[in-house]
This record gives structure tokens, sequence and C-alpha cells, in this order.
């Protein structure tokens, strides 16, 4: 069935004005074959933002964030911001549009596409074929938990950060995992250290009443320690991890990592109404400007929007094939060359999946 939707286009910093065009192309051709209108929004944040207005995100852009159906970021900071005060450094955008929004869920797939193995820093025989889903809980957990603080002592200094999650917390975060595993292989392994801290134990008791209203999907616990092992020892037998947010931090960058380049990894950040999409990295300064990032993480984050914020799936899977097969026909932007490998820019390799995408469309 064809949508009507709104885009809010936050390109942001670096090499977000580079990366964002091509993504907002992809999705118009994508658009357009199925007869869906989508509306693109255009409105400046992080350092942009600070230099044409002040601040790094201005109220007319939050409201445009808040009242469209999906929020698509490049990236922000430079090192030209740097030292500004903190509440009004180029990230402080991010945090804000994490809370205004209130998007407790982190999703970050790490997929390895078969052509790019020798990227990685693993065996090719352990790597090939992995595709997981990190869900990490978000606005939760010993990052705002309370108390915390340095505080003196008679003796010197104490340090203090708490973990704490309900079970709100928890069923809701759980959720976005089983409905996840749902479109996927239907499998959520629960990440915790239940055998050292009770609010893991809440964790997992939480995630096993959950799991009742998703028989459908298999469930398993594991602790963190073992994770960690796993997913460098055997990362193909995980389809979701689920888990929470100082796990999920951790846990997500490793699994990114399995897959080569941090050019390649979008992400969503979902929670109840307006979720955000964005790649893996930041503004990357030392290239900017040079036509040289590459930008599949940015134009598969617009494939996650397609799938997770409008529910259309046939149209993700087909960024996610023009994807694939562009790199599959030797296609490589810089930080995925082989040495003796072509080389092409940002404009060339989006220019190439959109090709791609027409010409499937037309065959279709
Ligand atoms: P970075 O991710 O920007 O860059 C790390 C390295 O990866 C650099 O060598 C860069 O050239 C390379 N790289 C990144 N994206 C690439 C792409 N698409 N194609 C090819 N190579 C790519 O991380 P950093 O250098 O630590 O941070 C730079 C700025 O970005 C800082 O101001 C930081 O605060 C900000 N940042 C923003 C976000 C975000 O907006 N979500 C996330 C992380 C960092």
């Amino acid at each position: 069935m064809a949508v009507s939707k709104t885009i809010a286009v936050l390109a942001g910093d670096g090499v977000g004005p580079e990366i964002m065009p091509v993504a907002v192309e992809v999705l118009k051709a994508v658009g357009k074959h199925g007869g869906h209108a989508l509306t693109f929004l255009p409105a400046p944040v992080g350092g942009q933002a600070i230099d044409d207005m002040g601040w790094p995100l201005p109220d007319e852009t939050l409201r445009i964030a808040r009242t469209s159906d999906a929020v698509l970021l490049g990236a922000v900071g430079g090192p030209q911001w740097e030292n500004l005060a903190y509440e009004r450094r180029p990230e402080r955008a991010l945090l804000g549009l994490r809370e205004q929004l209130g998007l407790f869920a982190n999703l970050r797939p790490a997929r390895l596409y078969a052509e790019l193995a020798d990227a990685s820093t693993l065996k090719r025989e352990v790597i090939e074929g992995i595709d997981v889903l990190v869900v990490r809980e978000l606005t939760g957990g010993i990052y705002f938990g309370k108390p915390r603080g340095v505080e003196a002592t008679p003796t010197g200094h104490r340090g203090v950060n708490t973990e704490v999650y309900t079970t709100e917390e928890i069923t809701r975060i759980a959720t976005v995992a089983f409905e996840a595993a749902r479109k996927r292989q239907g499998r959520v392994t629960s990440v915790d250290k239940a055998n050292v801290l009770e609010s893991s134990e809440l964790w997992r008791r939480v995630v096993t009443e959950v799991h009742h209203t998703y028989r459908d999907v298999e469930l398993r616990h594991m602790y963190v320690d073992n994770c960690a092992m796993q997913l460098i020892r055997n990362p193909r037998q995980f389809d979701v991890i689920l888990t929470t947010n100082l796990f999920g931090d951790i846990l997500s960058d490793a699994a990114a990592m399995l897959t080569g380049s941090i050019g390649m990894l979008p992400s969503a950040s979902v929670g109840a109404t307006t979720g955000m999409y964005e790649p893996i990295h930041g503004s990357a300064p030392d290239i900017a400007g040079q036509d040289c990032a590459n930008p599949i993480g940015m134009i598969a984050s617009g494939a996650m929007l397609l799938r997770y914020a409008f529910g259309l799936e046939n149209e993700a899977a087909l960024v996610e094939g023009a994807i694939q097969h562009v790199l599959a026909t030797g296609s490589r932007t810089r930080d995925i060359a082989d040495s003796g490998a072509t080389v092409i820019g940002t404009r060339e390799m989006g220019a190439r999946i959109l090709e791609r995408i027409d010409g499937l469309q037309v065959n279709a």
C-alpha cells in the first residue's frame, strides 16, 4: 500500500552534506517506484546550525523533527566547534534529539557483505554470512541512574554510578527486540550479568515474561562476558542481541568492527513516535569536502527508515540488494578498497546504487 510520509533531513557537518543528498536521491527513487508520497524537510543541525543560528539544535529544527514521520541524520561535530562550552557543542544536538523524541532503543545491524570479508580483522571463515542486530536500551541504566558523582572521603575520593532498570523500561526494549526478530531470523539473545547484578536479575525475569507473547521467537539468555567472547569466536550464531545501555554500547562497537569499515553501517534510534536513522560514523572532518566518504552507511540508514518507520520491507530490501550488487561488481570507495582496486568517490558510488535501483524497478 502506498504511503504518504514526511522525513526531516538533518545533514549536519563534515561529510554529512556529502552523503545525505545521495541517500535522499535513493529514497526518492524508491518512493517514486512504489507510488509513495515522500516529502523531505531539510533543517540545520550541529555545527552548521551553530554557525547559522547560534545553537546546535534550533527550535525550528526540533519542531520539524518532532512533526515528521522519521528523521534522517548525517553526522555532527568538527574541530572548529570543539572549544565551545559543553551546552553549545554540536554533539548536544544528538542528545537533545534523543531526549525530545524519547528514543529509548538503538538498533545497530552488523551485516557482512561477502565481497568485503577481507576488510575485517577476523578470518573470512569466521565472519562470512554474519547478520547481527544489536538492540541497545538507550535512555536508562548506568548512564542515567542516580546516585551518581564523585565525592570526597576522609581517605580520598569515591566515584559512584548506579545501574537502574524498571519493569516498564525492560518491557518496552524487549518488545522492540522481539518485534525486530520477527522480521529477521526469529532469534533473540538477551545479554545481562544476572549472576552478579540484581538489576540484571530483573532484566532476565522481565524479558522472559515479555517472551510469553512472542512464542514464535526463540529466546536465550547469555552473560555479557560470554557474549563478548562468542561475538569474536562464532558471530554467526547471533540474530538479535538485546541488551542494556552499557553492555550495548560496548557490544555494538565490537559487532560493528566484525564487518570491517565504519562507513558501511547504519543505525536506528526508535521510541514512541518519530525515529531517527543515521550512519554509525561521525562527521569524518579529516576527509570532508573531498568526495571520498563512503555513502553506504547513510544509504543503508535510509533502508532502515523504510523498514522500521514506514513498514516498507520490500523497498528496504530493494535498497540493500542494490548496495550488495554494486559491491559485487567491484565498486569501492577508498575505505573499502583493496590495494590495486579502482577507487570511486561518494557521488559515483551513490550514482551506481541509484542506477541499480532504477534498473531493477524497470524490470520489476
Ligand atoms: P568519525 O567516525 O567521524 O571518523 C573516524 C574515522 O573513520 C576517520 O578516519 C574517518 O575518516 C573515517 N570515516 C568515518 N566515516 C567514514 C565514511 N563514511 N567513509 C569513509 N571513512 C569514514 O569519528 P571521529 O573522527 O572520532 O569524530 C569526528 C567528529 O564526529 C567529532 O566531532 C565527533 O564528536 C563527531 N561524531 C559524531 C557522531 C554523530 O553525529 N552521530 C558520532 C561519532 C562522532
